[in-house]
């Protein structure tokens, strides 16, 4: 068994394709089969090199290898399509002298005209006007340096039988694929329903799982296979990615390329574990599954005919159990960027307070880059106070009780919150929430956030006392001005 993912490298990865990759792999994983990445890049306006490259790098990210592909090279290269135009010529060039492909000399204008006219009476189809054209009228076209385009020559009254291992059978007629259709265009370059193929034939492949959005490309491929006398494959086209709306996934519903993802914080074991299992439930419909166990559980003809719609509630849900799932030292590394960009100069503070600063925070983390709005908490020289925290704070209860902790931090040596706690509560007469409440406002700028225990651990009773000191500058002293 042979597996391919083919991607278009003309922008980032999108989390509909991500999903693809990550089935095909473990697919692949699953059944022993070889992997194959093909670089689809004859949408030379479009493709980049960057493009490629910033896909190749996601892939891997997530976790996905391959055993043949454009870096990996292998025994049925090239893998990236725009080094495999002499190939695709052989072809052509064998459809064209056998007639079962044509040179087409209309020009884009007399198509757009054919085009419009058709759009009055319902669906265009290519007429067919230059099937069966003589060799004076070619030689004329050509005199007026018109450039032709390679046309397939669709079979009259042919079916194409489909049947998809997800979608079961479907049943497609040749008289309602649109017509004859182009498979090399007029500057030379073959387009994809023709040369996908050729290349799944070269390479061997024996399953394409692709997205449903292929399923309506299939008869074209399949009768370009048939002409070429070359095997058609099994297909198994996956159901759509939908938005909660049931449209299909775009920006409209949130972020939609794996680059993001990742620049968001999201871990790339939640993004595979929620993707791969899109559209179909493991035993005991349990949803944490380690790659090893979905790759137990998956099966080709269980995935859903239906929409998958995509739960981002539920992907940070899940990312949160990964980030719990992970040790300190590996959250460090991604997490001190965030921190950093906070502000806070991650140099000047111990490696263990920063581990220490990770584990209480990040029960409160969904996505690593929660870490950003959190650490100033714990580690900013004076965090940032909220507007719920700074009106606490100018109430006339609270302006006692910052007196009074700035009194304790002054004067009392001791880092120890039951000290805190009972002096304060002897000197205001507060107690339980009334107490508690602003007295975390003035530690962590915040009406929320962990035990106080934990933050007074963190900031000690120096930190503690330039907080209480900072506030009561700030809305209790200056009232007495
Ligand atoms: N290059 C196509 C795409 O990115 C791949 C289609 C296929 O898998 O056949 O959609």
């Amino acid at each position: 068994m042979r597996l391919r993912f083919a991607p278009s490298p003309t922008g980032f990865l999108h989390i509909g394709n991500a999903r693809t990759a990550i089935i095909n792999y473990l697919l692949a994983k699953k059944y022993s089969a070889d992997f194959i990445l093909r670089i689809e890049d004859t949408d030379i306006d479009r493709s980049s090199r960057e493009s490629e490259e910033s896909i190749l790098h996601d892939l891997r990210w997530l976790g996905i290898s391959w055993n043949e592909g454009p870096d990996a090279g292998g025994n049925f290269g090239p893998y990236r399509q725009s080094e495999r135009f002499d190939i695709y010529k052989r072809y052509s060039d064998q459809l064209l002298a056998e007639g079962k492909a044509y040179h087409c000399y209309c020009t884009p204008e007399e198509l757009e005209r054919m085009r419009s006219n058709a759009a009055a009476t319902g669906s265009y189809e290519y007429s067919g006007r230059c099937r069966n054209l003589s060799g004076e009228e070619k030689k004329r076209f050509i005199a007026e340096g018109r450039k032709p385009t390679i046309r397939f020559r669709v079979p009259d009254g042919e079916t194409v039988v489909v049947d998809d291992i997800i979608k079961g059978r479907v049943v497609f007629s040749s008289e309602n694929i649109g017509g004859d259709f182009i498979i090399v265009r007029s500057d030379g370059v073959p387009v994809y329903n023709y040369i996908v193929v050729i290349d799944d034939a070269l390479m061997h492949i024996t399953h394409v799982v692709r997205g449903e959005d292929h399923l309506s490309n299939t008869p074209k491929q399949i009768l370009i296979a048939r002409a070429l006398s070359l095997p058609v494959l099994q297909y198994a086209h996956l159901s759509l990615v939908m938005g909660n709306d049931r449209k299909k996934l775009s920006k409209r519903h949130g972020i939609t390329s794996v680059d993001m993802y990742r620049k968001e914080g999201y871990l790339p074991e939640a993004l595979v574990n929620y993707l791969a299992m899109l559209g179909w439930a493991a035993e005991g419909d349990r949803e944490i599954l380690s790659v090893d166990e979905i790759v137990e559980q998956i099966e080709l003809e269980k995935l859903a005919k239906s929409a998958a719609i995509f739960d981002f509630q539920k992907l940070r849900w899940m990312n949160g159990h990964y980030i719990r799932a992970k040790s300190l030292e590996e959250l460090l590394p991604l997490m001190l960027p965030h921190i950093r960009g906070a502000g806070i100069d991650t140099d000047a503070i111990e490696q263990k307070t920063l581990l220490r600063t990770i584990e209480i925070l990040r029960p409160y983390c969904e996505l690593i880059g929660d870490i950003r709005h959190l650490a100033g908490m714990l580690l900013a020289e004076i965090p940032e106070y909220d507007d719920e925290a700074q009106t606490l704070l100018s109430t006339p209860e609270a302006a006692l009780l910052i007196k009074e902790s700035c009194n304790f931090f002054n004067h009392e040596p001791q880092n120890d919150i039951t000290q805190l706690v009972t002096v304060l509560k002897a000197a205001t007469g507060l107690k339980g929430k009334h107490l508690f409440h602003p007295l975390r406002a003035l530690l962590t700028g915040k009406l929320k956030g962990p035990d106080l225990e934990h933050v007074i651990e963190i900031l000690g009773f120096e930190g503690c006392r330039k907080r209480a000191e900072y506030v009561y500058q700030k809305f209790f002293y200056s009232e007495q001005q």
